[in-house]
């Protein structure tokens, strides 16, 4: 697999390459130079999940990594389930939160440790990622314990769910925790800024594991075709991700350019509607970022779209099949209870992409929204807002009463570069 610069076009990497480096010269995105067709699509939909992840994932980097390693590793990242859930007339949820940290980022997570410790054997690295929730508690989850890997998680401290907090800043060990005073696209920036800091960069072999790793973004193709293995082939379902760096959106694109049957993508966001304005508009004009509840998706400048737009035009699609659909917090409180009058419990994120879907279809047609994370994990929401008790899966229960080991920082990178160097020079 190739991939190239979407900034620099002229600088090409292999997908090892890729994995390791992150993004390419001035924070540029990779993206592949070539779209695998996959040839018997039919065939494909028969086979059960991780044997047909397998073969998707070979269709990229087969020739690269042999077909040996590539089914491994898929083995070991994919080892929990996934659910296809009918939830109205028209619509089902894709429940994409049954991993180890109880949202969809365990896929891309597990996937890339599973890629990094393949790469990088020998050299010690160091994971630096920003995280609005759910990205650091998958990220740190799957690279717990592995040697020679470090990771630090900054998050905004007092913008991500209690238990979300304690699910990831109660490890220990090789993971690193840091609670940055400013919202999330702050802690972004901070990332950002360490990557272009040659003293950081060389001190502490950095990786990002963010959303913009090419690794996660194949491991996350695989899933939206346990939709169409489960939808009628005449009647391709319209699907709606909750999005808010819109990783999970350009894997579902990719997905399609290889030969997924969908009608058609929504891209659902909260307040945060910096794409849906796009979308009618085409001005690129970020706001301030706004706290909402379904806090993951609390971005206003979202780092994947330039791979969103270099998907339409590889494939020469016309930006206009993409609906844009912001959801007021009103209207996802709404939507979480008219779920749960239909016997389904929803959070406050797969609570957005589920009305959005709502307002899109047409008679006739169906849809699908991707659950992203557990309901449990956002405790706090669905209890208020549906007026319930739910209960604690054993993952969260374990960590609810363990102690919080983040440090606390202000969004001032001179600060933070003197507090990585002093936290992790030295140590392994
Ligand atoms: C990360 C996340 C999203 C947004 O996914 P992107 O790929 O960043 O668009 C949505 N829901 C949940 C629960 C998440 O953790």
């Amino acid at each position: 697999m190739k991939l190239y610069n979407l900034r620099h076009p002229d600088e090409q990497v292999s997908f090892a390459q890729a994995v390791k480096l992150g993004m390419g010269r001035d924070r540029g995105l990779f993206f592949p130079t070539e779209i695998p067709v996959l040839k018997d699509a039919g065939e494909l939909l028969r086979l059960p999940f991780v044997e047909r992840s397998q073969q998707i994932i070979n269709a990229w980097v087969g020739s690269e990594l042999g077909t040996a390693t590539v089914c491994r590793m898929v083995n070991q990242a994919f080892n929990f389930p996934l659910k296809l859930v009918k939830v109205d007339a028209q619509r089902s949820a894709l429940e994409l939160f049954h991993g180890p940290t109880l949202a969809f980022k365990d896929f891309g997570a597990r996937f890339m440790a599973q890629c990094l410790s393949e790469f990088a054997a020998g050299q010690p690295t160091t994971i630096l990622t920003a995280t609005s929730g759910d990205t650091g508690a998958a990220v740190a989850h799957a690279f717990y314990g592995l040697p020679g890997i470090r990771v630090v998680v900054l998050y905004p401290e007092g913008k991500i769910s209690p238990l979300q907090e304690k699910l990831f800043c109660t490890l220990g060990g090789n993971i690193h925790t840091i609670a940055v005073s400013g919202d999330f696209d702050a802690c972004q920036e901070l990332v950002k800024r360490a990557f272009i800091d040659d003293e950081l960069l060389q001190t502490l072999h950095l990786n990002s594991a963010n959303s913009i790793n090419i690794s996660r973004l194949l491991a996350q193709i695989c899933y939206y075709f346990e939709v169409a293995a489960s939808c009628d082939s005449n009647n391709p379902p319209v699907i709606a991700v909750p999005s808010g760096n819109f990783g999970n959106l350009t894997a579902g694109l990719l997905a399609r350019a290889m030969g997924l049957p969908v009608k058609r993508f929504i891209a659902a966001t909260n307040s945060n509607d910096t794409v849906p304005r796009y979308l009618k508009d085409r001005v690129w004009a970020p706001a301030k970022t706004v706290a909402t509840a379904s806090n993951a998706m609390d971005v206003a400048d979202p780092s994947n779209w330039p791979r969103v737009e270099a998907v339409f035009s590889a494939m020469n699609w016309q930006l206009e099949d993409l609906e844009g659909i912001a959801v007021s917090e009103e209207s996802t409180g709404k939507s979480m209870r008219e779920l749960y009058a239909c016997g389904y419990i929803a959070e406050p994120h797969a609570a957005v992409a589920a009305e959005a879907l709502k307002r899109s279809l047409q008679k006739g047609e169906h849809g699908v929204f991707l659950g992203t994370a557990h309901p449990a994990k956002f405790r706090e929401s669905v209890e208020q807002t549906l007026n319930i008790n739910i209960e604690l899966p054993a993952a969260l229960h374990k960590v609810a009463s363990s102690e919080i080991l983040s440090d606390h920082l202000a969004a001032d990178f001179a600060q933070f570069k003197s507090h990585l160097l002093s936290v992790l020079r030295g140590k392994s």
